[in-house]
């Protein structure tokens, strides 16, 4: 099914921290990156 990808992006949502955020302390997707700027901004697993 077409939305099975998009679940599976939905479900991954902050759920690592941001490579380019902990390389560079800056990330071009700015607040819309789908990696966690933080651990304020990480997500449970679950
Ligand atoms: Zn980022």
């Amino acid at each position: 099914m077409f939305w099975n990808k998009s679940n599976k992006k939905e479900r991954e949502y902050k759920t690592e921290l941001c490579p380019y955020y902990l390389g560079a302390n800056s990330c071009v997707n700015g607040e819309s990156c789908e990696f966690a700027h933080g651990g304020h901004e990480l997500r449970d697993k679950k």
